[in-house]
């Protein structure tokens, strides 16, 4: 499979590798949206959170927790935010499930993620009907 996480995983193409264990690899994220931007991803291949073995995404969160007092020890960080894209719609571009750890440093930073209050627009009833029937 042409996989730029399973090139990394398997040493074809080099990383910044912060974190290895016999479950998943976590490396600097190429663009590096803030310092210390982070990816953990599982050694087996899987398209995305939704698709991934629940072991590995709870091993993956555990290791999400160390790594992110590490960043957040080491960098003086002030907070982060840790996410998870699923599919294009989503933005997700790389199609092997990764967590993203974005270390904070202060609320002015390229990374936007607003959550637009639309509860005007929308019945919670009729929401909450199509997800429990
Ligand atoms: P997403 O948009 O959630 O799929 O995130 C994919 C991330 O992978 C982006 O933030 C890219 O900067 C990052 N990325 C792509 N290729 C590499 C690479 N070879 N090494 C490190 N990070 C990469
Ligand atoms: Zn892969």
């Amino acid at each position: 499979m042409d996989c730029i996480f399973c090139k990394i995983i398997n040493k074809e193409i080099p990383g910044k590798i912060v974190y290895e264990d016999d479950v998943c690899l976590a490396f600097l994220d190429l663009s590096q949206v803030t310092d210390g931007h982070t990816l953990i991803v599982p050694k087996s291949h899987f398209d995305n959170l939704l698709e991934a073995d629940d072991e590995v995404i709870a091993h993956m969160l555990k290791v999400a927790k160390k790594l992110g007092n590490q960043l957040v020890e080491k960098l003086n960080a002030k907070g982060m935010n840790v996410l998870t894209n699923i599919n294009e719609t989503a933005g997700q571009t790389v199609k092997h499930f990764h967590i993203h750890l974005i270390p904070r440093y202060n609320e002015k930073e390229g990374i936007q993620i607003t959550f637009e209050d639309r509860s005007s627009q929308v019945s919670l009833d009729e929401i909450y009907d199509k997800i429990m029937k």
